[in-house]
């Protein structure tokens, strides 16, 4: 199969790194955003993401986040940008709780280097989590923090040495198969590409091609809080943490800012959006005192009242899992989106197999789970 010329419909994340991997291998490509790079206006902001690989979501994730795990650091050396701090992971609950055991599955069946730490032991070593007496953590040592505005920053950066065209402020309004492949439409210009890729991230129920996929966009809230001893929730001391606890689950993130960490509360649901450009841009009080309320039972080092809260938008699947193929029903078009809350340290390996699935037809990767036609659209 040779394709000449190629669009990338956003450059989130997903898309950014999807550019690199397709002009590093010779592409011309063509790559649209209705925002700048690095916005905060969808999924791929918020100064930090986890990388994990202990997965709970799945042991056949393993293989992907190791390929991903390379290529952060391909990127981090193509651009000198440090993007990946391993600071280690803590999956912090009761010993039964379904996610500390699916962490242990996962470790246990790919033998990944990991610790199971009792209360005291995690009172020990991470004193800023509060742990009671019948919860455990699984301490993944490969786990770390990203961050995201530099990393798409870096990826399109990456993408334009290699020969990319980028295209910011350019929304696409109108997407048409051709007789020899698609006409894309935006700001009053005509495009004629061979091949379209469709990365629209939680925009994408807007696109007209992308209609009968089930995506479904949710509001993500992220709380900063400021720690009171600030060298003790720094990345060298402080690992990423998944916790899972009666009263509260959140994700856990170290300090970058040199003033405060950040929770993402998972408790209090993910809201149904009608679309990103919908979202409430500022917090119920509810939301905010149940934040609040969290921080002050598991997180002792923290002043409980955020100092920052902010949305954002992310496309989910009904099974939690992306859609990543071939689009159904047209030629000469990848579609890469419902990445449900967890595709950003995963992101390298999907630019990759979006690279594989455009030029080439197919892919190295086991990506059988991630079929768009899975749900009979
Ligand atoms: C708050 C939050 C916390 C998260 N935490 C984690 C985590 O810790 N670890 C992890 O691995 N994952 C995490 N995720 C998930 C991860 O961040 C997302 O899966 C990932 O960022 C999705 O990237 P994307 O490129 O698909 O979408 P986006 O970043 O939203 O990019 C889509 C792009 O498409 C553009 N676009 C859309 N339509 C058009 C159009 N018609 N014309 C032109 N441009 C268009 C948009 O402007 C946008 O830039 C989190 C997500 C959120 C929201």
């Amino acid at each position: 199969m040779t394709t000449r010329r190629i669009a990338i419909i956003g450059t989130g994340v997903i898309g950014a790194m999807t550019a690199w991997q397709l002009s590093r291998r010779g592409a011309e490509v063509l790559a649209f955003d209705a925002h700048s790079p690095g916005h905060d206006r969808g999924a791929s902001a918020g100064e930090s993401r986890i990388f994990r690989t202990a997965y709970k979501e799945g042991a056949n994730y393993v293989p992907l986040l190791r390929r991903s795990g390379d290529l952060w650091r391909d990127l981090e050396r193509a651009t000198g940008t440090g993007l990946l701090t391993l600071c280690g992971g803590l999956t912090l609950g009761s010993a039964g709780h379904p996610d500390v055991q699916a962490v242990q599955r996962c470790a246990r069946e790919h033998g990944l280097a990991h610790e199971i730490l009792g209360a005291h032991e995690v009172a020990k070593r991470f004193p800023q989590h509060t742990a009671d007496e019948d919860e455990v953590a699984v301490f993944d040592p490969a786990a770390g923090v990203l961050r995201p505005e530099p990393a798409v920053q870096a990826a399109l950066h990456a993408a334009v040495d290699a020969g990319a065209t980028l295209l910011p402020h350019h929304p696409v309004h109108e997407v048409a198969e051709t007789a020899a492949g698609w006409r894309i439409t935006s700001e009053g210009r005509h495009f004629d590409v061979d091949h379209v890729v469709f990365a629209p991230g939680p925009w994408a129920p807007r696109l007209e091609p992308l209609r009968g996929l089930p995506v479904e966009v949710r509001m993500i809230t992220a709380c900063w809080f400021a720690a009171r001893d600030q060298a003790a929730h720094r990345p060298d001391r402080l690992p990423i943490a998944i916790r899972r606890h009666p009263e509260a689950a959140f994700s856990c993130f170290p300090s970058l800012d040199g003033v405060s960490i950040k929770i993402v509360p998972h408790h209090l649901g993910f809201p149904v959006v009608e679309g990103p450009d919908a979202l409430p841009r500022t917090a119920a009080p509810e939301f905010a005192r149940a934040a609040s309320a969290a921080a002050a039972r598991l997180l002792p080092g923290v002043v409980p009242h955020p100092i920052r809260i902010t949305t954002y938008a992310e496309g989910f699947t009904p099974d939690d899992h992306a859609l990543l193929g071939a689009l159904p029903g047209v030629r000469s078009a990848t579609v890469m989106t419902g990445f449900s809350g967890h595709g950003f340290k995963l992101a390298p390996v999907f630019g990759e197999i979006g690279a594989d699935l455009v030029l080439t037809g197919g892919t190295g990767h086991d990506i059988g789970h991630l079929d768009p036609s899975r749900f009979g659209a």
